[in-house]
């Protein structure tokens, strides 16, 4: 009888575990990737990352995000003076322990590594580079708006100016987040995670070199999380440095780490649209990041 008891008592508690982890919706994840995209290309100056800016303040409002601030600072780029404009919002503030989730939404006015010339100053889509991570973010702030994490509150940014640079110039890119990690005040979040580039309908995600270095434990985490959850796209291998948003960050002293598939053949070209990417991508890094944010 008392075994009974105790198994039962064990079943009640798995299965309340498991079914208060939110499940992520991947169509409306990708509902948000195909109206990002639909705006058109959203690089810096344009007036699409103007309505692309306004939609995602909107979302964030109708999720009922605290503390919705637009950061702006200014940046010099190719002798063109620019105002950049990061987009910073929370949940359960009132929450000590904090998770920090990041993603670039500004798209790279240049499709310079188009294999036709005649495309180089061709603003991309973006589809993967840039309306992946913002789409993750957004359906991650739905459910968190619906359910309140018992450990963590979750602060949002929208980094701005992210892919504007010079290749070989690291000190070209990620110019919002390194505007906002230099302008950080309080308490850091005990977790920082950067999602780019994690829409590709051909997923494979290598851990990033600089995160390992820095940010060890908060990757195995994240890539044990993912692989319990049965996703074989998570690989235990480290590949190249990559420069994005998690480096500013990181040089600020956050535990910072990115998820990113740099193997895309479309980058920075014109076809980096939204046929090239899949929900069940956007799925496989959103539910593992509720999972992180959940358990
Ligand atoms: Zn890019």
């Amino acid at each position: 009888m008392r075994n009974l008891v105790l198994a039962l008592v064990t079943s009640i508690v798995v299965v309340n575990c498991s079914s208060s982890i939110p499940k992520f919706d991947r169509e409306r994840a990708f509902s948000y990737l195909q109206q990002q995209c639909d705006l058109g290309p959203r690089y810096p100056g344009s007036e699409e990352i103007e309505l692309c800016r306004d939609w995602i303040i909107d979302v964030l409002k109708d999720c009922n995000a605290e503390n919705i601030k637009v950061q702006e600072f200014s940046a010099e780029i190719k002798k063109e003076h620019i105002t950049g404009k990061n987009i910073i919002a929370s949940f359960y503030p009132q929450m000590s322990r904090r998770i920090l989730l990041g993603a670039h939404y500004d798209t790279r006015p240049w499709a310079d590594k188009d294999a036709d010339p005649q495309n180089h100053n061709t603003p991309i889509i973006g589809a993967n580079d840039a309306a992946s991570g913002v789409a993750v973010l957004l359906e991650i702030a739905q459910n968190i708006s619906q359910t309140q994490p018992a450990q963590f509150g979750i602060d949002l940014v929208f980094f701005d100016l992210e892919d504007m640079g010079e290749y070989g110039d690291n000190s070209t890119w990620c110019l919002g987040s390194t505007h906002f990690a230099e302008n950080f005040s309080g308490p850091k979040p005990e977790k920082a995670i950067v999602v780019d580039m994690i829409g590709d309908n051909d997923l494979d995600l290598h851990i990033e070199y600089s995160s390992y270095h820095n940010s060890p434990n908060l990757v195995k985490e994240v890539w044990d999380l993912g692989r319990e959850l049965g996703f074989s796209e998570f690989h235990y291998k480290i590949n190249n440095k990559i420069y994005d948003d998690h480096i500013p960050l990181i040089m600020k002293g956050f535990n910072a780490i990115v998820v990113i598939d740099m193997d895309y053949p479309f980058w920075h070209t014109i076809d980096d649209t939204p046929d090239k990417c899949s929900q069940n991508s956007l799925f496989v890094v959103g539910q593992t990041l509720l999972n992180l944010i959940y358990e």
